[in-house]
């Protein structure tokens, strides 16, 4: 134990070795006594994208209220109350001087997005033009619908968008705001990585066109690395401390936190380093078949959407990512394989036991956690059920809670630990690094690998995140077409191969990271990105 925990380390991997300096010295807020405590602040600068990365619970949002002028940090005097002025003495001399001074002066108009844009139709009624009409400050809004491909939408209802297209709408709603500071929290849960790209330029627009200051908490990290000019981790322990670092370059930030030690810090938040593969894993899955399935056809209406799918194998022990633009068909396919959908073409009895989780999660039952998971397999609370599911999936701090009563990730975690605990032949998962932060992403990752391989099952996972996809998935499965009208799924290939044909059809190449060989997005038409795509080496080193 480090000591400082007033609880059981959520995290079992997380010994941190020292004291973090910041920790003698006073927090920038305490809500009480033995109450959270907030150590440092981001310093949100103009015409630049400031990044957060951390985890949930890390104050993140009680830094942005503070930076958003309507909680008066008390520099951990909860009993005196001090004012502004005495905050501004306190931070006289460092990066947040001036910008303190603004708020003392009332000068800072804030817009923000909400992280759970699931929420937005609870609190809206009326529909997107509706929506968006009362936020374009800076008549920038026509723009933003074409770029975010909103159109097909402004006449809908509200509450009858998917998470994709409430996530865009909201992005439109917040850039289109004429304020100083922007915060967005989560800018990629479902959206495809055409979509995430746009989003991403979208916000280094808004900082370098209009000199505004732009602050995101983002936990796909290929994306947070193309977004962010400057780059903030957030350490601590969710619920009793955080830790804001002072800003570092965005590939030292990253690169520190993968390698799971921060070195100015000189501080450890991991025992092991998440490490990627240079070159595509030499030999291929070559496990027995699990099942052979036909090629198959399936439409919707009279043909308005139409998917074609491409027989192939799926491998016993295998994880199988997939991977294609929203509206391409990838749920369709899951739903031919759970024999929930019949396709109008082809054979998809597969005589499989399927354990799905959707991409919205909607256990939102009266019940609580532990009722509804020990429902679920008589595993539960075994010790093999704990280490292996309830762990690295955080749950036991939610197990006394109701479903209705969980936040967007607590929910996410609860579906995933469902899905693995049914005994099933296959496992399929979509999105599950929604809503996750990066250190429970990479838990579950580590989570349903090791579930493949001990349990002798098979998985398959549809997601965005590349980082996610990279370290999961033995194969990939490719689908392309044209969005909402017909697409087309291509038999499960190895990873070098999947990746190029995803890639390429993106447009997007990425290189290697020298120190930690992780992806990075090259620059559209750099030198790098123009040689790769010449060579058709979209995503590993040649
Ligand atoms: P994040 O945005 O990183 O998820 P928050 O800033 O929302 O984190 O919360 C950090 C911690 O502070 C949480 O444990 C939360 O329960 C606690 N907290 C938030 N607001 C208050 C408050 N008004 N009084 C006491 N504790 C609070
Ligand atoms: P993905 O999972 O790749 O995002 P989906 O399989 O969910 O794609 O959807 C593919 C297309 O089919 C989309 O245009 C979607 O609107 C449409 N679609 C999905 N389900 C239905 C349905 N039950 N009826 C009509 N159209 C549907």
């Amino acid at each position: 134990s480090c000591g400082i925990c007033v609880e059981k380390c959520p995290f079992d991997a997380i010994e941190i070795i020292n004291l973090p300096q910041e920790l003698e010295d006073e927090p920038a807020h305490r809500y009480g006594e033995n109450a959270f405590s907030l150590y440092g602040l981001p310093a949100p600068q103009e015409g630049q994208v400031t990044g957060i990365l951390g985890p949930n619970g890390i104050g993140k949002t009680t830094a942005v209220r503070i930076l958003a002028g309507e909680l008066e940090p008390n520099l951990g005097r909860y009993e005196e109350s001090p004012d502004w002025d005495d905050v501004l003495e306190a931070y006289r001399g460092t990066e947040l001087q001036d910008y303190i001074a603004d708020i003392r002066d009332g000068e800072i108009t804030v817009a923000r997005k909400p992280q759970y844009v699931d929420q937005i139709p609870n609190q809206f009624d009326g529909n997107t033009r509706q929506l968006l009409e009362r936020t374009d400050e800076r008549d920038a809004l026509d723009g933003l619908v074409e770029r975010l491909s909103i159109g097909p939408v402004m006449d809908q209802a509200i509450e009858d968008l998917s998470g994709g297209e409430l996530q865009r709408v909201a992005l439109a709603a917040t850039l289109a705001r004429d304020t100083d500071f922007y915060f967005l929290d989560e800018i990629t849960p479902y959206l495809d990585i055409g979509q995430r790209v746009t989003a991403a330029r979208l916000i280094r627009e808004l900082a370098e066109e209009a000199g505004k200051s732009m602050l995101v908490v983002e936990h796909d990290l290929a994306i947070l690395d193309l977004l962010a000019d400057t780059l903030h981790v957030a350490y601590g322990e969710p619920g009793a401390y955080g830790v804001i670092t002072s800003p570092k370059s965005v590939r030292n930030g990253i690169n520190e936190y993968l390698a799971g030690y921060l070195d100015n810090e000189n501080m450890r938040i991991r025992q092991n380093p998440i490490e990627f593969e240079e070159h595509a894993p030499r030999t291929a899955t070559h496990g027995d078949v699990l099942v052979d399935y036909p090629d198959l056809t399936k439409s919707y209406g009279d043909g308005e959407f139409s998917l074609e799918v491409e027989g192939g194998e799926i491998h016993r022990n295998e994880v199988l990512g997939i991977v294609g633009p929203n509206g391409i068909g990838k749920s369709t396919f899951a739903k031919l394989l759970t024999g929930n959908l019949e396709p109008d073409t082809g054979d998809a009895d597969l005589n499989l036991d399927i354990s799905y989780k959707p991409q919205y999660v909607t256990i939102d039952q009266p019940m609580r956690v532990d009722a509804f998971l020990s429902s679920i397999t008589d595993q539960f609370g075994s010790s093999y059920w704990n280490t292996e599911i309830a762990q690295p999936l955080q749950l036991e701090r939610i197990m006394e809670q109701n479903l209705s009563d969980l936040s967007g990730g607590e929910r996410q975690r609860v579906a995933i630990a469902a899905c693995l605990s049914e005994s099933a032949d296959l496992y399929l998962l979509d999105e599950p690094s929604a809503h996750l932060d990066v250190e429970q992403r990479v838990q579950a990752t580590s989570a349903i690998r090791r579930y493949a391989e001990q349990q002798d099952s098979t998985v398959m996972v549809i997601d965005h995140d590349t980082y996610m996809i990279d370290l999961l998935a033995d194969r990939l499965m490719v689908f392309d077409g044209e969005p909402a009208a017909h697409g087309h799924a291509g038999q499960p290939q190895p990873m070098r191969d999947g990746m190029n044909e995803f890639l390429a059809n993106l447009e997007v190449t990425f290189r290697r990271d020298e120190r930690t060989s992780r992806p990075r997005i090259n620059k559209p038409d750099s030198q790098l990105d123009r040689e790769q795509k010449r060579e058709g080496e979209y995503y590993y080193a040649p």
